[in-house]
């Protein structure tokens, strides 16, 4: 079966057409300038890329674009549309209606529908993807994965915000966290590599990119979250806050004279490393300017360190144990110093990192043998986790 996945923004749409036998990517690709122009990137296995300026008005057309670009007889690797069994598409938020991968019909779509009143600058441009696949693919099943589904298992005193009970009910304010379908994957090649049944593990995964978020996982349930009403909560980040002091937000807008949009613009984009370090939001550039010892780049990689170490510490109590630490995207697999330096000083916890494991390149178990809690570095996989319950629903139809 082939199952192309689909991640739609406002003006882009990433695209990997999977071989779910051999769960190889086939052909991969990314339509850029969505309403603007058009600009179409695409790669299929053992080839190299190719740039095409192709009109992109709407979604729908870009959609268009990328399936003649997969049937195409020299860039392609399928002759016909038909080929494609399926479309999963990634969803960040499914508020309290969409809980888990679900098969498109009238009744899904009307909820996600609904998301977008706590989610717009998610949701639009996913529905706007979605229905571009269905115009252009009629025939073709679509499935919704939804980055906040994992998280679904959290108990009430964990996802509840001490807020008046009845604003919760009336705006469905509460913690959903993201990053649901990177910290599954991961979470179950670590169970795999401790060799446990998933009943028994505890487990903390760090998803550390551009957007960062941990979580802590009992049981193969998660239990907590750092992200929460959106994925604007818990770590520093590239340039979004994290959790602050929410006193600060009508300070600031009243001291600094600034609207609603204009705090959610500098909270998304003015913070994090890049607020902090006053360098950039990309965290090689920050460790660049480390090593030319700026102080404030330090300091925005020295909270993001004491951050992880706190939530690490958080967890482990929350879940009265813990069998492994992974560390994953961006940063987590690419970063030694961060994994080291949060990890560092946390033997009390029978946390023990080895150096020189954690130094190499392609490291998976970065932990001393004598550490009592493993520490795992796994790249992660979101459009295969995607493909396969695309694969999974569809497949019984
Ligand atoms: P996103 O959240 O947008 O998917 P990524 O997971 O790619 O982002 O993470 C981006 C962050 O990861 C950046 O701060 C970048 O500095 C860091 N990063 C990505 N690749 C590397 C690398 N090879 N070496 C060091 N840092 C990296």
């Amino acid at each position: 079966m082939f199952v192309l996945v689909v991640n739609a923004g406002s003006s882009s749409l990433k695209y990997q057409l999977f071989d779910m036998d051999t769960k190889e990517v086939m052909a991969k690709g990314l339509c850029e300038r969505i309403g603007i122009d058009g600009k179409l990137k695409h790669q299929t296995s053992g080839n190299p890329m190719i740039i095409k300026d192709i009109p992109m008005p709407t979604h729908a057309q870009a959609v268009s674009a990328l399936v003649e670009s997969l049937t195409d007889k020299e860039i392609g690797c399928i002759s016909d549309m038909s080929e494609i069994s399926a479309v999963g598409h990634r969803v960040v938020h499914g508020g309290p209606w969409l809980t888990k991968s679900v098969l498109v019909n009238e009744s899904v779509i009307a909820d996600l529908e609904k998301c977008c009143d706590i989610a717009p600058l998610h949701t639009v441009p996913h529905l706007l993807g979605i229905r571009g696949c269905i115009q252009i693919m009629p025939k073709t099943p679509q499935v919704l994965v939804i980055d906040t589904a994992f998280h679904q298992t959290m108990p009430e005193y964990a996802y509840m915000y001490p807020i008046p009970y009845e604003i919760y009910e009336k705006h469905k304010i509460r913690r959903y966290g993201f990053h649901g379908t990177s910290h599954r994957y991961v979470s179950e090649k670590a169970t795999e590599l401790l060799g446990k049944a998933p009943e028994d593990t505890k487990i903390v995964t760090c998803h550390l990119g551009n957007g960062s978020s941990v979580a802590a996982i009992n049981g193969g349930k998660v239990v907590d979250t750092s992200m929460g009403f959106t994925p604007l909560e818990g770590l520093i980040m590239g340039s979004r806050c994290g959790a602050v002091d929410p006193a600060i937000i009508p300070f600031l807008m009243e001291k600094e004279g600034i609207s609603v949009s204009e705090i959610i613009v500098w909270l998304n984009r003015k913070c994090g490393f890049l607020g902090v370090s006053e360098v950039s939001s990309d965290l090689r550039e920050v460790m660049d300017a480390i090593d030319k010892g700026n102080k404030k780049a330090k300091l925005a990689y020295d909270i993001l360190c004491y951050q992880i170490k706190k939530y690490v510490g958080a967890y482990a109590a929350a879940m009265n144990g813990l069998d492994c630490v992974v560390f994953t995207a961006g940063i987590g697999e690419n970063n030694h110093f961060i994994r080291y330096d949060s990890l560092s000083n946390m033997d009390y916890l029978g946390i023990k990192i080895d150096k020189d494991k954690n130094e190499h390149k392609n490291a998976c178990e970065i932990s001393t043998d004598n550490s009592a809690v493993k520490v795992f570095v796994i790249p992660t996989n979101e459009e295969l986790v995607i493909a396969t319950d695309t694969e999974e629903i569809v497949s019984k139809l």
